[in-house]
Parts: C-alpha cells; structure tokens; sequence
C-alpha cells in the first residue's frame, strides 16, 4: 500500500462527509501521499464566464451559487489542511468528472464512499459502483452507515 503517492478524495457535501475525510487524511498522512479533493457540481448551472469545467479554489469566481460551493469545498479543505490549489470543483457528471480529473492528476488512489443498497436501489448503481468498473487506478470504497 505505500506505493500511493497522490489521492483523489471524491466529496458530495453530506452527512457522510466527514467519515471518508478523515480515512483519507489519515490515510494520507500514513503514506505521506498528496491528497486533493474533488466535489462535482451537478445540481448548480455552470455560469457564463470563462472559469472553464474545472476551477480550482484559488481561481476568484463571481457567481454567488458557485462561491457558496466554493466555500464549503474551501472548509472541508482547510479542516484537511489540504491548500486550495488541490481543491477541485468540477461540473458535470460525478463518476465522469472524477475519473477524468484523477487521469490528468495522475492519482493512483480514489476514495469514494459506499452506501449500503436493498431492493431496488441495487439496481440504480451507484458513483461508487461506477469509478470502481471504471477507473483507471484503484479505488478505495469506504462504507458508509445508513442514518
Ligand atoms: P453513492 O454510493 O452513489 O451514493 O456515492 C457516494 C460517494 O460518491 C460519495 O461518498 C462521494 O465519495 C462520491 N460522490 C457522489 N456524488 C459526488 C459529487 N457530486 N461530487 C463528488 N463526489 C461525489
């Protein structure tokens, strides 16, 4: 496992957060990996301003949606001590947009959460399920109770 020199922690602002952050800080910190951080934007309209797709924290933005996600990204991080240049925000569709972000950082670990699914749930997948049949480096999948 100390072959993992650069971590790519998939945050999706809920309850759960702070479970998977701190395995990964720790994790990180074991390793004496880089651990960035990613959350993607799929539920706010990307602006009209040429901040393209992807934005890291220290890019100033001017959009009032976008700097309370940023915000949050930004408390997350500092909580981390992980600086803003390895915080990402991303539009799109999250598995994608954290499968393509961990190729152009040369990540070799994600860490994702896992919720448990029953019934039909199962069958609606998941982000986890999906970066897991779909990324190129490993994933780790943290499981994550039910509240
Ligand atoms: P799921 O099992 O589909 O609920 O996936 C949960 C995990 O996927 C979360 O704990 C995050 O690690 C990741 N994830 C889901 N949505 C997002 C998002 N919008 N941005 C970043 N990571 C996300």
């Amino acid at each position: 496992m100390n072959n993992y020199k650069n971590i790519l922690l998939a945050i999706e602002f809920s309850e759960h957060d702070e479970a998977i952050t701190k395995k990964a800080k720790d994790l990180a910190e074991q390793l004496k990996a880089q651990l960035h951080i990613i959350h993607v934007l799929d539920n706010i309209p990307m602006p009209d301003t040429p901040y393209g797709t992807v934005i890291s924290l220290d890019e100033s933005t001017h959009d009032a949606l976008l700097e309370a996600e940023k915000s949050k990204l930004r408390h997350i991080g500092n909580h981390l001590g992980i600086a803003p240049s390895q915080c990402w925000m991303v539009w799109g569709n999250p598995q994608e947009e954290i499968i393509q972000l961990a190729v152009k950082l040369q990540i070799d670990l994600i860490v994702v959460g896992s919720h448990s699914r029953h019934g039909l749930a199962v069958l609606m997948g998941s982000t986890a399920k999906d970066i897991l049949y779909h990324a190129q480096c490993d994933v780790l999948a943290i499981h994550l109770k039910s509240t």
